[in-house]
C-alpha cells in the first residue's frame, strides 16, 4: 500500500500530458510561456480569486507574499508552532521575526482566542500570560500568516476580525488546503493573499517543485510579477524596481498541470468519500481531527490522535507490519526546534502544540485508496489499540 499514489492518477491523465508537453518542445517557451498563462487562469478561476501568480515552490509563494507586502526586519509575523517548518523559515528569510500562537487541539489550526491574548500581550509589553519571543519589545507586529493544516482552511471569520481589529494583513499559508474551503469560499482565497505548493504530495501536486500566490489586487499582482523575475520594472524589464528572487513555474510543469487541474475537482470529491469511509471505520476508536460543519478538508493527509506516545508507537509498528505506511507530522512543533532556540521559547509554551507533536500520525490517503485498503488500515489500527 501506498501512502499517496501518484502513478493512478498519472494512468489517467498520461496522454494528455504527454500531448502537453510534445507542444512545449514544439514551441520552445521554456519560461512563462503559454501554457502557464493557461494555466494561472484556470488556477484564478477554480479558487474563486481574480489573479494566481505561479511561482517555483509553495516556500517561494509565501516568501514573495511577505515580501510584497512589505514585511522585513524589525517586524514580526504571527503563526502557529504546529506546521511544516517552511511556514516560519519565510518569515525568517523575510528578515521578520515569528511570533508563535498555539493551536486548538481539535481542529488544529491556529486558536482564535490564542492570537487575541497574545496580540494583546505583545502591544502591551507584558508577556507575564503569553509566551512572546525574545526581543519581541523592539519589534512591529504586521500580519497573521495561519495555516489550513492537513487541508482544513483555518477560522478565516474570526481570524480576520481579530486581524483587522489591529491592524494586521492575514496571509494564508493554503500549501496544503488547495481545494478546500470554508463558508463555501474556496482556500487560497483568504486574506489579502493566498500561497499554495505544488509539491508532489499535495493535494495538487506537480513533478517537481512549484507554487502559486492568489489575489484579488492588481497591485500586489504587479509587484508580485516583477519580484519573481528580480525586481524587474512593469514598463522597462531592464529596470530593477525592488529586490526580488529568480522564481518561476517551469512551463513545462504548467502543461503537466492543465490535466491534473482538469480532474482535480473529482478528485477532491474522492478525497472527501475516502475520509467519510475512514471517519466511519475510526470515529469510535481514535480521535479524528475535528472538520467544522461549515468547512471542507482538501485531506492532503488524514490525521488523528492517539492517548500516548506509546500507543503511537505500537500503532505504527502495527501498519508497518503489514507494510502499512504511515507518517507522523509534526514531531517537534517549531518553537522547540533548534533552528528557533533563539526566540527562547520553551517546553510548555504552546500545550496543544506540544500534546499533538507526541500523540499525532497520519495514515495512507489519496483520492484512489481503495475500501478495502481503508478496510485493512482501519481494522489494523484498531487491533493495536486492544
Ligand atoms: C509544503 C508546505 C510548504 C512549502 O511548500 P514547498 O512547495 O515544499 O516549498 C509551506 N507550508 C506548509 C504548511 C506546507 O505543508
Amino acid at each position: 500500500m501506498q501512502f499517496i499514489d501518484l502513478a493512478t492518477q498519472q494512468a489517467r491523465v498520461r496522454d494528455k500530458i504527454d500531448a502537453r508537453i510534445k507542444n512545449v518542445l514544439d514551441h520552445g517557451q521554456y519560461i512563462l510561456g503559454p501554457e502557464l498563462i493557461e494555466f494561472e487562469k484556470n488556477l484564478a478561476q477554480y479558487t474563486g480569486t481574480s489573479f494566481a501568480t505561479t511561482c517555483a515552490s509553495g516556500t517561494d509563494a509565501i516568501l514573495m507574499a511577505l515580501m510584497a507586502c512589505g514585511i522585513g526586519p524589525g517586524d514580526a509575523v504571527i503563526t502557529t508552532p504546529f506546521t511544516f517548518v517552511a511556514t516560519a523559515e519565510v518569515i525568517s528569510l523575510a528578515g521578520a521575526v515569528p511570533v508563535f500562537v498555539d493551536v486548538d487541539i481539535e481542529t488544529m489550526n491556529i486558536d482564535p482566542e490564542s492570537l487575541e491574548k497574545t496580540i494583546e500581550a505583545f502591544k502591551s509589553g507584558d508577556s507575564s500570560n503569553c509566551a512572546l519571543p525574545q526581543g519581541y519589545q523592539d519589534l512591529t507586529l504586521k500580519a497573521v500568516l495561519p495555516v489550513d493544516l492537513f487541508g482544513l482552511p483555518a477560522d478565516y471569520d474570526a481570524i480576520t476580525s481579530i486581524a483587522d481589529k489591529h491592524d494586521l494583513l492575514v496571509i494564508e499559508d493554503a500549501a496544503q488546503s488547495f481545494g478546500g474551503e470554508y463558508k463555501g469560499k474556496k482556500a487560497c482565497g483568504f486574506g489579502v493573499i493566498g500561497c499554495t505548493s505544488f509539491f508532489p504530495a499535495k493535494p495538487l501536486g506537480c513533478y517537481g517543485d512549484g507554487g502559486a500566490i492568489f489575489t484579488n489586487d492588481e497591485k500586489i499582482l504587479e509587484t508580485l510579477e516583477s519580484i519573481r523575475v528580480h525586481g524587474q520594472g512593469l514598463v522597462n524589464k531592464y529596470e530593477n524596481v525592488r529586490i526580488g528572487l529568480n522564481s518561476r513555474f517551469d512551463t513545462l510543469q504548467a502543461a503537466i498541470m492543465l490535466p491534473k487541474l482538469e480532474i482535480f475537482p473529482e478528485e477532491f470529491e474522492m478525497r472527501q468519500n475516502a475520509a467519510n469511509k475512514y471517519e466511519e471505520l475510526l470515529k469510535d476508536s481514535v480521535t479524528l481531527q475535528k472538520i467544522p460543519a461549515d468547512c471542507r478538508s482538501a485531506w492532503a493527509q488524514y490525521s488523528f490522535v492517539l492517548k500516548t506516545t506509546a500507543q503511537r508507537t505500537k500503532t505504527q509498528a502495527a501498519l508497518k507490519d503489514k507494510n502499512i505506511p504511515s507518517a507522523v507530522y509534526y514531531q517537534i512543533p517549531l518553537h522547540l526546534q533548534k533552528a528557533y532556540s533563539f526566540l527562547d521559547y520553551k517546553q510548555g509554551d504552546f500545550p496543544a502544540s506540544e500534546e499533538l507533536s507526541q500523540k499525532i500520525m497520519s495514515i495512507p490517503m489519496h483520492p484512489y485508496i481503495k475500501p478495502e485498503d481503508q478496510e485493512l488500515v482501519a481494522e489494523t489500527i484498531k487491533e493495536s489499540l486492544e
